[in-house]
């Protein structure tokens, strides 16, 4: 576009085609990522000849239409929606897929959805999101305790339990291909963040690990930032590993040394993640995490 051109258009111009947002990703055959532009949010897509299957298909309604278009380009009778866990982020865009199966694990069906509704309009108020399709908390089809397992042509997709961010987060294998879609684990952006039990958390790390080297995993695919290959992965998991790890021991010697809460906050504001210190934004998350796992020792 022409400069000249381009300078009388007012600044909030935008073409009214589709398929400008954004191209998806292409990590492997049958696999494209789409990543928001809010949170670097994944929405993995899955084109097969068995299914059609989005995960967490997100977030602003222009990207999710682009997504719903793009994965409708191959008809298929089995489509579905994964959720990696019932966050108002990854949940979002689901009623842009019609006909899809909604496949969760069974701790999603008892979440607080209202946390999550009142989160996501709060977020949309301060953004003037308008949703053309008012969001509606997603009633599940599928759901499963442990595993679940979706044939796909020539690939299977494993889905386990991995409680700990939420008590319903799972991961997703796609056997195949050797990548593994993390939900809220393994980011290069966040350290963990723990909504639900730092026990569990550090469990479905180890066992992270576990199904890395058992599947020979060669992608993992974040719910936010990048898509980690090779050494990476058991690096962020260490990472991870290490934080959460130093947090709990500390917090249980401080707290059998009798410190008062506020004492001991202000001790474990001082971890480092990778090396460095926590700070900005993320402080808050930290401490959000400092407070849960007190709350956990005096409930202990
Ligand atoms: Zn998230």
């Amino acid at each position: 576009m022409g400069g000249l051109l381009s300078a009388n258009l007012p600044f909030f111009w935008l073409p009214t085609t589709k398929a400008v947002i954004t191209l998806p990703f292409q990590l492997t055959r049958d696999i494209y990522i789409y990543q928001s532009s809010i949170w670097q949010i994944n929405s993995p897509v899955i084109l097969n000849e068995a299914a059609n299957i989005i995960i967490d298909p997100c977030y602003f309604p222009v990207e999710i239409q682009v997504i719903a278009d793009f994965a409708s380009r191959r008809k298929s009778f089995n489509k579905y929606v994964i959720f990696t866990h019932s966050d108002f982020d990854h949940i979002v865009g689901y009623q842009y897929f019609k006909g899809a199966r909604l496949i969760g694990q069974e701790e999603f069906l008892y979440c607080d959805s209202e946390a999550q509704l009142y989160q996501l309009r709060e977020i949309d108020q301060t953004y003037y999101i308008n949703r053309r399709i008012p969001f509606v908390f997603p009633e599940i089809d599928i759901t499963f305790e442990n595993e679940y397992r979706i044939p796909l042509k020539g690939d299977e997709l494993v889905l386990v339990h991995a409680p700990g961010h939420t008590a319903d987060s799972i991961f997703i294998i796609s056997r195949e291909k050797k990548v593994m879609f993390a939900g809220d684990y393994i980011s290069d952006l966040e350290f963990p963040f723990v909504y639900f039990n730092t026990a569990a958390y550090l469990r479905s790390l180890d066992m992270a690990l576990k199904l890395v080297e058992e599947y020979g995993i060669r992608y993992v695919v974040p719910g936010h930032g990048d898509i980690a290959e090779g050494p990476e992965i058991t690096e962020r998991i260490r990472s991870d590993r290490e934080y959460l790890s130093e947090l709990v021991e500390k917090a249980q010697d401080l707290f059998v040394q009798g410190l008062q809460e506020r004492e001991i906050t202000d001790v474990l504001k001082g971890i480092k993640f990778r090396n460095e210190p926590i700070g900005g934004a993320m402080l808050k998350m930290h401490v959000e995490n400092i407070r849960l796992v007190l709350t956990e020792l005096r409930t202990f």
